[in-house]
């Protein structure tokens, strides 16, 4: 009786070692499984930080790609595979940089536009890296490095922005109710 005793505290506390090992676990993923966010929104027409000041600011994946100009593998990210209504902001800075009106199945795996939201919204700069003579794309606000553009999309623009999901926000488009209820309460 008294070994079943045991015997069924031992499996007790076994059980909530276990059950405590999957709920650090659980926060584990939690942490890397960066949601998109904004990580320094502002309205001011430029902000400027410095590297360092960014790699604080960043989970070390988004780093990469906006700082130090790397490129997320194709079909990897959360917005290549996405059509919902809406638009992509910086998710440095909040910029608002594409519609989901200009996005387009490119088959590359990244997320394609024909085009920025605004004429202002990106920055296009000669990028001779790799081997290659390309356009980069860049947040107009912050220089976050968004991806690059090439001029084999669809008309009637004939521009394919390929940008890494990484870069960006996606931000539901609002229903004309929401508009008039926020404007209400301004
Ligand atoms: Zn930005």
């Amino acid at each position: 009786m008294k070994s079943m005793h045991s015997s069924c505290e031992k499996t007790m506390k076994l059980n909530f070692l276990f059950v405590f090992m999957i709920g650090m676990m659980g926060c584990f993923a939690c942490k890397n499984r960066q949601e998109p966010h904004v990580y320094a929104p502002t309205n001011a027409k430029h902000l400027k930080k410095s590297k360092a000041e960014w790699e604080q600011l960043l989970p070390t994946a988004v780093f990469n790609i906006t700082q130090l100009k790397q490129t997320e593998k194709a079909f990897s990210g959360r917005y290549w595979n996405h059509h919902k209504q809406g638009i992509y902001v910086c998710t440095c800075c909040g910029r608002a940089l594409f519609s989901s009106d200009a996005k387009f199945e490119s088959g590359t795996g990244w997320p394609s536009f024909t085009g920025a939201i605004d004429l202002e919204a990106v920055d296009r700069i000669s990028d001779q890296s790799a081997g290659m003579s390309r356009t980069e794309v860049a947040c107009e606000r912050c220089g976050a490095h968004l991806g690059h553009v090439f001029d084999d999309g669809p008309e009637p623009s004939g521009f394919r922005y390929c940008i890494n999901s990484l870069s960006l926000v996606f931000r539901k488009k609002k229903t004309v109710e929401e508009h008039v209820h926020l404007k209400k309460q301004e």
